[in-house]
């Protein structure tokens, strides 16, 4: 490491290396510091891996506008760079009358924030999906899935190509103001030093509450607290990914989406996530759970399911600024500026729609940086 870096970046998940591809340039020293020893093996490599059309979010909020944004970007991107990836739509099913008046509600807000929907006749339902059950539904044209790994690593050789050093194995375990930047106190192999940058960027994902905490912000009186929220998958054998062609999800009735259709760019299937609030990392499965996920809007809507098809499989933990009973918390992008830290850029609460939203926020991010050290170098 050198003794003064321009840019460092938090974190090596898919939010560090879309920002590390749009920042990194010749004439600046970019650092990503990784605690861990590869990229994205949190949040990044443990979700849907759907491309998210915008659907859910509150009008004008970041995550409805870096939803929209990220989804045209990705495509292209995919599209450009050979990532596996297969914009095959989604339908949301409502399976009773309560839902039913829920799905009206989300395709308003669906439109609203200019989301291309259409809402679906019985026939039309079953022209698309003939095995699925339900008594309403909409269609959502540029909902998809891709291959998250493959993006991630396109984000990676891109920022590398222009320069970006990654260090693996090294946690920051300080943040200090000085008078032209920050000192950073980080621990790897070697044990701990420190070196000076310009710029911090925190995309530290589950622990982007205790990075800014680092930097001396009070996480409480900011608002930054963050939940970890866990969502476990359950594997569907039996050939049953043969009966569906499209993603499948519910009406949404609390926090999360709810348990929905997961398939991967190979129609690989998957039910989930069943989300709970959890204290502790731990990604193995609750199988106890089981019942919960039998009992889901979602096997209603899929009748031909059998309780023997369905085998725990994975988890991941979201980064939830939400606690339980919350109401809606947008997506916490900011220079700290106001609170005293110039040049340091909070990433916080970066749950769903992230993995959509990166390419967007990479870009967000990036005009930020450009502020503050100008277009040209460092
Ligand atoms: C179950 C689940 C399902 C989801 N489904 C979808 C979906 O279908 N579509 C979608 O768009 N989004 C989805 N998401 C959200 C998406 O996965 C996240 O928004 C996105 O991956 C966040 O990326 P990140 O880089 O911010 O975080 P992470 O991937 O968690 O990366 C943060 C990185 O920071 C590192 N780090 C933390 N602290 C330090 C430190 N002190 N020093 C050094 N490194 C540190 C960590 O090791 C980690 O690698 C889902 C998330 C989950 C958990």
């Amino acid at each position: 490491m050198p003794y003064r870096a321009d840019i460092t970046i938090i974190g090596g998940g898919v939010i560090g290396l879309a920002i590390a591809s749009q920042v990194a340039k010749e004439g600046r020293e970019v650092y990503v510091l990784e605690k861990n020893e590869a990229f994205g093996q949190e949040q990044s490599s443990r979700n849907s891996e759907v491309i998210h059309a915008g659907i859910y979010y509150e009008r004008d909020s970041l995550k409805a506008r870096m939803c929209l944004e990220g989804n045209g970007l990705l495509y292209e991107i995919c599209e450009k760079n050979g990532i596996a990836y297969k914009k095959c739509g989604k339908i949301i099913v409502a399976t009773d009358y309560v839902e039913a008046e829920e799905l009206e509600k989300l395709y308003r807000r669906g439109e609203d924030n200019g989301v291309p929907l259409k809402m679906l006749s019985r026939k039309e339902m079953g022209l698309l999906e003939p095995n699925i059950k339900g008594i309403a539904a909409f269609f959502s044209p540029t909902t998809g899935i891709v291959d998250s790994y493959a993006l991630m690593r396109y984000f990676l050789k891109k920022a590398r190509d222009n320069g970006m050093q990654i260090a693996y194995k090294t946690e920051v375990i300080g943040i200090e103001k000085i008078s032209n930047g920050y000192k950073v106190k980080v621990k790897d192999s070697s044990g701990d030093f420190s070196f000076m940058t310009g710029v911090v960027i925190n995309c530290a994902g589950l622990y982007s509450d205790k990075v800014a905490e680092m930097a001396g912000i009070n996480i409480d009186e900011a608002n930054y607290k963050l939940y970890w929220y866990k969502g476990e998958y359950y594997s569907v054998s039996g050939g049953r990914n043969k009966l569906i062609n499209r993603l499948i999800y519910p009406v949404p009735m609390g926090i999360s989406l709810g348990v929905h259709v997961c398939l991967d760019v190979n129609w690989r299937l998957r039910l989930g996530p069943l989300f709970y609030y959890v204290d502790d990392i731990s990604y193995k499965v609750d199988d106890t759970r089981k019942k919960a996920f039998l009992e889901s809007s979602m096997m209603k809507a899929l009748p031909f399911m059998e309780p023997s098809d369905l085998e725990p499989e994975t988890s991941g933990i979201t980064a939830n600024l939400r606690g339980e009973g919350d109401g809606f918390r947008d997506f916490v992008i900011r220079h700290e500026d106001g609170r005293g830290l110039p040049g340091f850029i909070n990433l916080v609460g970066i749950e769903s729609p992230g993995l959509t939203s990166s390419p967007a926020i990479a870009r967000y991010v990036s005009r930020l940086v450009n502020e503050l050290l100008g277009n040209e170098t460092g």
